[in-house]
């Protein structure tokens, strides 16, 4: 999708020889300890606050010509959203980072004068890999993260919003301590270049396929890995729901960015006493929200690149179900209608993998049971589900079914607020972040004891030569 955007330098991938310099560099500024100063941590995140503020028209460029995202879903997903990142961590970095005193459950009645604490430290140097379709905020916000915990980094942009890339390098590389973060650019050699050095953590966000060539990398050097990933979730609306809510709430699940969004419903299971009427508000929450059409509408985003373009289409192409939404595509504008298809099968195109598009099944079931035994033989552990239905059966599903995570009467509500924890499960992501959880994914939590000299005569037993009787059970 991108176009030349004036101003902003042509996409350039970095030189492979330099690679490992980089990542040495930021080694060694780790090693100066000078990243655990709070005062650095928190000179650091108001630098990238600022730098989001006055770069803010790059960036709304970048993402225009990456994707042809609004400048209203660039704002709020993008770069405020991250700015809100960095004053919710520099409010609360003093309350993360101190010591955590370790008292009852933790410690038993007779050791709890001995001054047990969690101690946070920094991993050390880490590596941030990031995809394409929030290009600034899912590469950006583990940065926040990795900043206040006192780690220094490598960041590795999405060479497919090459737009984006070279913004965020100038951003990061202009604005924040150039000794101790960086950013690569590039596809696969240089990935693979990264993933040669050896890091503290990696943070990987993007396909299950890449996050597991990253697992097997890391697992060489028993490095550890956040991996959010995607996956194939399911939305449930039973007889029960307000099915002019679910519908709109679901239609705008899968029309903003596109639907490309890792945690956006890939099917909807519905009763198939409503499945009709579930239809007819979709359509009606369409016209709603593009009055002119989705394709004359400015808010709509389109598709990153012809690959993925053709990617989504196939899925058209090869369903055997109905389209009973859109259909509509351009190639020349990488426009992709807003799509529902109603499929009667599991094993059909839509159903069969992640669509990372603007297109849905409907799949009308006939009891509850059968519904949630379909969606576990899916996917198992998806990264999000969403229910539409009474409570007792949001309840059930919730249940009997597991996900990263999930939002009842709403699309993925449970992922809008960027200051809880996020994450998958099981094949959809190992780990999570996010305020708090975005300082403790970069922090090693170091238990600490401190045995006072006069302790000694409550600790003698352990002494040699052992004594039977001073042990009293
Ligand atoms: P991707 O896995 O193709 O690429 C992600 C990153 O890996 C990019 O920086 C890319 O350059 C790099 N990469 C690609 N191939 C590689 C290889 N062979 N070796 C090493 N590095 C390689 O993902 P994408 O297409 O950018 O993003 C879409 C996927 O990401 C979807 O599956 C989506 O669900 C998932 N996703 C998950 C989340 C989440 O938070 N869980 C968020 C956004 C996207």
């Amino acid at each position: 999708m991108a176009t030349k955007v004036s101003g902003i330098p042509d996409f350039q991938a970095t030189a492979l020889d330099i690679i490992p310099a980089l990542a040495s560099n930021a080694r060694q500024t780790f090693r100066t300890n000078k990243t655990k100063s709070l005062k650095w941590r928190l000179t650091q995140l108001r630098k990238l606050y600022w730098a989001l503020e006055d770069m803010k028209p790059q960036l709304l460029a970048a993402l225009a010509a990456d994707l042809r995202k609004s400048d209203y879903e660039a704002v709020l997903s993008e770069v405020d959203w991250l700015k809100n990142d960095c004053l919710h961590m520099i409010s609360n970095l003093e309350e993360f980072a101190k010591d955590e005193k370790l008292g009852a459950p933790h410690v038993p009645p007779t050791f709890s004068l001995m001054g047990f604490r969690l101690k946070k430290e920094p991993l050390g140097t880490v590596l941030i890999i990031g995809p394409y379709n929030y290009p600034i905020q899912l590469l950006l916000a583990p940065l926040v993260g990795a900043i206040a915990a006192g780690c220094t980094a490598v960041l590795k942009p999405s060479e497919l919003t090459p737009v984006s890339a070279m913004v965020v390098k100038e951003l990061v590389e202009s604005r924040l301590d150039p000794n101790a973060f960086a950013v690569v650019n590039g596809a696969i050699p240089e990935t693979g270049a990264l993933l040669n050095e050896k890091w503290d953590k990696i943070f990987f966000t993007g396909s299950a396929q890449v996050g597991t060539i990253v697992a097997k990398k890391a697992a060489e050097t028993l490095t550890p890995v956040c991996l959010e990933l995607g996956g194939r979730n399911p939305a449930f609306v039973t007889k029960n729901a307000n099915l002019a809510l679910a519908a709109r709430r679901l239609l705008w699940g899968k029309v903003s960015n596109a639907g490309q969004v890792c945690m956006s419903q890939n099917y909807v299971m519905v009763d198939r006493d409503v499945v009709p009427t579930f239809i007819e508000f979709l359509k009606v929450a369409y016209k709603d929200m593009f009055p002119q059409g989705a394709k004359a509408s400015p808010d709509m985003s389109r598709i990153v690149n012809r690959r993925h373009f053709q990617r989504i289409k196939k899925m058209l192409d090869e369903t055997k179900g109905k389209i009973v939404m859109g259909g509509a595509m351009d190639e020349s504008e990488l426009f992709i209608e807003p799509t529902a298809v109603l499929v009667d099968s599991v094993d059909d195109a839509m159903m069969a993998e992640e669509s990372f598009g603007p297109i849905f099944a409907i799949y009308p079931y006939v009891s509850l049971d059968q519904a949630i035994n379909i969606a576990n033989s899916v996917h198992r552990t998806p990264l999000a589900l969403f229910t539409f239905g009474s409570k007792a059966e949001s309840t059930r599903i919730l249940n009997e079914m597991t996900s990263g995570g999930a939002t009842i009467n709403d699309s993925y509500f449970h992922g809008s607020v960027n200051t809880v924890p996020f994450g998958g499960v099981g094949d959809s992501g190992w780990g999570s972040y996010r305020g708090k959880a975005s300082f403790d994914c970069f922090t090693h939590f170091r238990t600490v004891a401190e045995t006072p000299g006069w302790a000694d005569g409550l600790i003698k037993v352990r002494y040699m030569p052992y004594n039977w009787k001073e042990l009293k059970f």
